[in-house]
């Protein structure tokens, strides 16, 4: 894809380098409530058993018992997380390419959805981006670059650490700029859903519904985000003309390199999906592809169908 000498997006803040204060790493954390759950997930993760039972162990989960945060209070790009690696740091700064690459991604991202938003009568209130390497403060805990790229509604940021691209593409085999552009873009979809409502009506349903309910929930507003995505990369070429051969098809293969089946399948345990949480691989890359076909926000409504035809 076509990404220099655009605008670049102000709403962006590059923490990387820095040290979580005051809490000396996650045996602080542990310590606190003395959680054994999360000492066991814990253990789990620094001794680095592979990738395959730790894609099991849903980010919800993670997020819960290690870092103290509630599954609700994020949404995460992939179900688990990305895994124990920790990989070189990339060289910060405010003219190194990442940093320029995810501030364009991000201003593209606020110029389409404040157009659209206008078309509809509403007003776009743009999102934040946190780049950060490892783990950085967020309100109610500590944001882990194990747990991959999310959004937290309650302060509208999307937390990202870079290097799971590369996660991206030596793990998930997902290479490409244009695959990173559609992380970046399903994380800003989620900022819409929120902006729009659906996020709450979501969120509300927490304890109301059974497990397998609203891990079904869980599954709509995942595919409306990859859907929102598509709509992205839609008017962002019309916009930008930013595409190149092949650019779709890195979205596409990194929307089916995530899917909920393929990930319970690599990691060599039964496809379970009443445990799903973010769609099969069809089913992401599929939605994606209806929303950068019709450029159409209003038939990304994945709530009103019944749950059989997603
Ligand atoms: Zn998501």
């Amino acid at each position: 894809m076509e990404w220099k000498g655009r605008r670049r997006s102000k709403n962006v803040e590059d923490r990387r380098g820095q040290r979580v204060g005051g809490l000396r790493g996650l045996g602080g954390l542990r310590g606190r409530r003395g959680s054994a759950v999360g000492g066991l997930l814990l253990s789990l993760f620094t001794r680095g058993s592979g990738k395959t039972k730790l894609l099991l162990i849903g980010a919800a989960v993670v997020a819960m018992f290690v870092f103290k945060i509630s599954p609700l209070s994020i949404m995460s790009f992939v179900s688990g997380g990305p895994g124990p690696q920790r990989v070189a740091q990339e060289a910060p700064g405010p003219n190194d390419e990442m940093r320029a690459f995810l501030e364009t991604i991000k201003a593209d991202n606020e110029d389409v959805w404040a157009k659209i938003f206008q078309q509809f009568g509403k007003e776009y209130r743009p999102a934040k981006m946190v780049i950060y390497s490892d783990k950085t403060v967020m309100p109610g805990g500590v944001a882990d670059s194990r747990m991959g790229p999310f959004y937290m509604p309650s302060n509208e940021t999307v937390y990202i650490d870079p290097k799971f691209f590369r996660e991206l593409t030596e793990r998930f085999g997902a290479p490409g700029d244009f695959a990173q552009a559609y992380v970046i873009a399903h994380e800003i979809g989620h900022h819409v859903q929120n902006l729009l409502g659906y996020t709450d009506k979501v969120h509300g349903q927490h304890g109301r519904v059974s497990k397998k309910e609203y891990n079904r929930l869980s599954v709509r507003l995942e595919l409306q985000a990859d859907f929102l995505a598509g709509v992205f990369a839609h008017h962002a070429d019309a916009q930008f003309n930013f595409l190149e051969e092949g650019d779709i098809d890195e979205a596409m293969n990194c929307a089916h390199a995530i899917g909920d089946d393929t990930l319970q399948r690599e990691s060599g345990g039964r496809v379970m999906p009443d445990s799903f949480t973010h769609g099969t691989s069809e089913q992401r890359s599929r939605w994606f592809m209806k929303g950068y076909q019709g450029g159409d926000l209003r038939e990304g409504d994945t709530f009103s169908m019944p749950y059989e035809r997603l």
